[in-house]
C-alpha cells in the first residue's frame, strides 16, 4: 500500500511573489516528498512523488494553508511518470506561453519584518526591509516572471548574507524577490535646504522636526511621492494646499496607530479591519473625537480619509512623531503622482521645505487606494496601490479586449482567458500629462500581461480622449462603443457575475447618450448585450454648459426658473443674495434663449441644484464637492420627503417648490438635505417597482457615481430587501466612473460574436 505515486500538480490565482514556491517546498518537505516547484509565467507547477496519502496531504495544505496574501484559483492534478528525483528542489522560473500568472499588488510590511527591523543585524532601521509576506510588488515590476531581474530591484545585487538568506527554505526571506539590507540595498536620501543628508536615523530626525515646526515634506513612498506636513497645523496645511494648486479637496491623512486615530475619528470593527489589512488603503470614517485636525484636512465634510502606516519608512517616523500627518499625492493640481526622482526635485525643491528621495525606481505608478464601508462592507472608491492588479473573474472570454475606460477618474481595463484586470487609477484625462500616464501604462500593461488587442472598446462620447484612442486605425483593431450608463450597470453585474436581465439605475454627474443629450439619472432595462431606457430624470438645460458642473450655483437658478420663470427673483431664497445681479441676470437670458444650455438628466446636477439653494456649495472646488456636502449634513432619524411626479420621466418641480418653502419656513438643512435624500429612494424605488411590473424582473442593480453616497445605498437596500428585490452595488471596483472600462469589457465580450 505503501507504493509511490507521482503527480504534476498546476496551480493558478495569485501564487507568485507571496511565499508560494517556499511554502511548497516546505510543505514537501514536511510530508517527505521528493521532485520541485517552479514558476511559469501562467502558473505555479509542481512535481511530486511519494505515498499517496502524504501526496493528497500536500494537496489539502496547498487549498487551506496557502500563504495570506496568496489566492489559489484553481489546482489541477494529473498522474505522471515516477522521477529518479531524491529530494525536493525549487527550479529556475519558466518563461513559455503568452498566458500570464496573476500578479500581487503592493503588501504592507509585516510584523515579522518590524521586528526584525529592530534586531537584525545589517537591518537595523533599515527601511526596505521585507521578507515573502511582504513588501513591493506590483510597482517595482516590468515584466513576467516575478525575478528580481525582472524588477527595479535588479540593479541592487544581493549581498552574501542576504543571498544566503535568499537561498534558504527555512527562511522568510527565501525566493523573496525584493530581499534586501543596509549594505546591498536602496537607501534614501533627504534634501532639506542646501542640505543633503544620508543616514535613515539622520533623515528621520531632521524630517520629525521639520514637519513639527510646520515645514511641507515631498516624501518618495510606494507608488509615487506624497506631500506630508502636520495634520493639526492650520498654516502647514494651508501652505501645502497651495503648493499642490488644489484648493478644495479634502486631504488623506496617516495616523501614527489606531489608538491615536480613534482620538479624532469614530471607527467601526469593519473600518478597523481595514485600516489594518495588508492593502492598508485610505478609508473614509467618520470625523469625530474629542482631538481635531486642521480644518483644511477635510473641509468641512463629515468624513476624513484615514490610513495607517504601510512603509518601514513610515513607521521609523512614527517612532518619533506622535501626530496624524497629512500624506497626499505630490502632485500639481490634476496631473499624475509623480514617481520621477529628477522631477520631484525640480517640481518641489523649491516649493517644499524637504524632498525625501531613494534610489529604486517606481516601474507602476499608483495612488493611495480609497475605501468606503456602505453596509458593514466595503467599498472602493479608487483603486489602486493593494488592489492592482488584481483580477476580476468573469464567466466570459475577455482574451484580447482591451478597455478604455471614461474619460474621467479613469481605469482601462485589459482582457486575458476569462479575467479581466484593471489598471490603477490614471486620473482625469482632459490633462495632457495624464493622458501621456495613460498610453504609458496600457503599454505597460499589453507588455506585462502579454496580450496583443483584437477588440478594443470605448465609450460613445466623440470627444473623449479615450474614443480617440480606441478608433485610432493604427492599432488595426476592432472599435466597439458602449453607452457610459450601460458601462455602469454591466460593470456592476460583473463584479457579481451577473449575465442576465436586470433593472439597472444609473445615477451619475455626466454620460454622453444615445440622444446626444448628457445623461446621468437613468433607469435601464438591460443585460450585458444591450439595454432599454425606461425612464430618466426630466432634461434640464445646463447654462453653460461645463461651467455649469463647475458653479452648481447655474443648475439651481435653471431648476428655479423651471418653475418659477421670470418670477425666480421674488423666491427671496438667500442664496440669490449671493449671487451677483449681473451674473443672475445673464444666467437667466440664456435660459430664457436657450443658448449654450445643452439638456442634462443627470442626478449628479439635480444634487448640484439643490446643494446650491441650501447654499452649501456655489462653486465645486472639486468634483462631486455641492453632493458630498449635501450627504455630510444630513440629519438622522428624518423620514419625511418631498413630492415629485413620476410619469413619462421623473420630474423634480414639485420637489424643488417644497425645498424653497421649507427655506423660507427655516427648517434647518440638514433636514432638508435629509427629505431630500428620502425623496431619491423613494423615486428609485417608485420607478424600479414600475419596471418590475413590465419586466417581471426583481434583480436591482445600482452604478454611477451618486452610489458613493452612503446614505442612498444604505436606505435603498433596506427598502428593497424588504420587498424581496434582489440589490446589488458595487464593492470590488468604484460606482464612478473608474468602474466603466469593467462594464466596457463585459459587454465586448458579450459582444464580440457580432463583429467581424
Ligand atoms: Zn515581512
Ligand atoms: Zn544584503
Ligand atoms: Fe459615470
Amino acid at each position: 500500500m505503501n507504493e509511490n505515486k507521482a503527480y504534476l500538480i498546476i496551480v493558478t490565482g495569485l501564487v507568485q511573489g507571496v511565499g508560494f514556491r517556499p511554502f511548497v517546498f516546505r510543505t514537501a518537505l514536511y510530508n517527505g516528498l521528493s521532485g520541485w516547484v517552479r514558476n511559469t509565467n501562467e502558473c505555479v507547477e509542481i512535481f511530486v512523488q511519494g505515498p499517496e496519502l502524504k501526496i493528497r496531504q500536500l494537496l489539502s495544505d496547498l487549498k487551506n494553508n496557502a500563504p495570506s496574501a496568496s489566492h489559489v484559483d484553481l489546482i489541477t492534478t494529473f498522474p505522471a511518470e515516477l522521477s529518479d528525483d531524491s529530494e525536493f528542489r525549487i527550479l529556475k522560473s519558466e518563461n513559455n506561453s503568452d498566458l500570464v500568472t496573476e500578479i500581487s499588488p503592493d503588501i504592507a510590511v509585516c510584523a515579522d519584518c518590524l521586528e526584525d527591523m529592530k534586531r537584525q543585524s545589517g537591518r537595523i532601521n533599515y527601511p526596505f526591509i521585507n521578507c515573502t509576506n511582504c513588501g513591493p510588488r506590483f510597482t517595482i515590476i516590468n515584466e513576467l516572471p516575478y525575478d528580481r531581474l525582472n524588477t527595479s530591484m535588479a540593479v541592487f545585487p544581493m549581498c552574501t548574507p542576504c543571498h544566503a538568506e535568499y537561498m534558504d527554505v527555512n527562511d522568510r526571506r527565501f525566493h523573496a524577490q525584493p530581499v534586501a539590507c543596509e549594505k546591498c540595498g536602496p537607501h534614501y536620501t533627504f534634501f532639506a535646504g542646501n542640505k543633503r543628508i544620508e543616514g535613515t536615523d539622520q533623515i528621520i530626525e531632521q524630517l520629525c522636526k521639520m514637519i513639527l515646526e510646520g515645514g511641507v515634506i515631498a516624501m518618495k513612498g510606494l507608488g509615487g511621492f506624497h506631500l506630508a506636513c502636520d495634520a493639526t497645523n492650520e498654516e502647514a496645511v494651508t501652505r501645502l494646499r497651495m503648493m499642490k494648486r488644489r484648493e478644495g479637496k479634502p486631504l488623506a491623512v496617516m495616523f501614527p496607530d489606531m489608538d491615536i486615530l480613534k482620538k479624532f475619528a469614530a471607527v467601526s470593527p469593519v473600518e478597523e479591519e481595514i485600516l489594518f489589512s495588508w492593502r492598508r488603503p485610505i478609508v473614509l470614517v467618520k470625523n469625530a473625537g474629542k482631538n481635531k485636525l486642521a480644518s483644511g484636512v477635510n473641509v468641512g465634510l463629515n468624513t476624513v480619509g484615514a490610513m495607517l502606516p504601510y512603509l518601514p519608512f513610515h513607521h521609523l517616523l512614527f517612532e518619533r512623531l506622535d501626530i496624524p500627518i497629512i500624506l497626499t499625492s505630490g502632485n500639481l493640481s490634476d496631473e499624475p503622482i509623480i514617481i520621477d526622482n529628477t522631477k520631484a526635485l525640480q517640481t518641489f525643491s523649491g516649493i517644499a521645505d524637504g524632498v525625501l528621495i531613494y534610489d529604486r525606481d517606481i516601474e507602476n505608478r499608483t495612488d493611495d487606494s480609497v475605501v468606503r464601508v456602505v453596509r458593514d462592507i466595503p467599498a472602493i472608491i479608487r483603486r489602486s496601490r493593494g488592489f492592482v492588479p488584481s483580477p476580476v473573474n468573469l464567466n466570459l472570454n475577455t482574451e484580447g479586449i482591451l478597455a478604455t475606460g471614461a474619460e474621467q477618474v479613469n481605469t482601462f481595463c485589459i482582457g486575458k482567458g476569462s479575467k479581466a484586470i484593471l489598471s490603477q487609477y490614471i486620473g482625469d484625462l482632459q490633462n495632457a500629462e495624464t493622458t501621456v500616464f495613460y498610453e504609458e501604462t496600457v503599454g505597460k500593461f499589453l507588455k506585462l500581461f502579454r496580450m496583443k488587442p483584437e477588440i478594443v472598446v470605448s465609450d460613445l462620447h466623440p470627444e473623449y480622449f479615450t474614443t480617440k484612442f480606441a478608433s485610432d486605425k493604427n492599432h488595426n483593431t476592432k472599435h466597439i462603443q458602449v453607452q457610459h450608463h450601460h458601462a455602469h450597470i454591466a460593470s456592476c453585474m460583473a463584479e457579481h457575475g451577473l449575465d442576465e436581465p436586470v433593472i439597472g439605475v444609473a445615477l451619475d454627474g455626466t454620460g454622453y447618450g444615445t440622444d446626444g443629450n448628457i445623461w446621468g439619472g437613468e433607469f435601464l432595462y438591460c443585460d450585458l448585450q444591450d439595454f432599454e431606457r425606461f425612464t430618466h430624470f426630466k432634461y434640464m438645460p445646463i447654462p453653460g454648459g461645463d461651467r455649469g458642473i463647475e458653479e452648481p450655483w447655474r443648475m439651481a437658478v435653471s431648476y428655479l426658473y423651471s418653475v418659477y420663470g421670470d418670477e425666480i427673483t421674488k423666491s427671496v431664497l438667500p442664496f440669490l443674495k449671493k449671487l451677483p445681479a449681473e451674473k443672475l441676470d445673464f444666467i437667466l437670458k440664456m435660459l430664457k434663449s436657450g443658448t449654450n444650455c445643452p439638456m442634462v438628466s443627470s442626478a449628479g446636477r439635480l444634487f448640484d441644484a439643490v446643494s446650491a439653494i441650501l447654499s452649501l456649495c456655489l462653486k465645486a472646488s472639486f468634483p462631486a464637492e455641492a453632493p458630498m456636502r449635501l450627504e455630510s449634513i444630513i440629519e438622522p432619524g428624518c423620514k419625511e420627503k418631498y413630492p415629485y411626479i413620476f410619469q413619462e420621466n421623473v420630474e423634480f418641480d414639485l420637489t424643488i417648490i417644497s425645498i424653497a418653502e421649507d427655506i423660507r419656513k427655516n427648517i434647518s438643512p440638514g433636514i432638508i438635505s435629509a427629505k431630500f435624500h428620502n425623496t431619491i429612494i423613494s423615486v428609485i424605488f417608485d420607478v424600479v417597482n414600475a419596471m418590475n411590473e413590465r419586466y417581471h424582473c426583481r434583480k436591482v442593480v445600482l452604478s454611477g457615481g451618486t452610489f458613493q453616497n452612503k446614505y442612498l445605498v444604505e436606505g435603498l437596500f433596506g427598502k428593497f430587501m424588504d420587498s424581496d428585490f434582489e440589490v446589488y452595488s458595487h464593492r470590488i471596483v468604484p460606482a464612478n466612473d473608474g468602474g466603466i472600462s469593467l462594464g466596457q469589457l463585459a459587454i465586448a465580450a458579450k459582444r464580440r460574436h457580432l463583429c467581424v
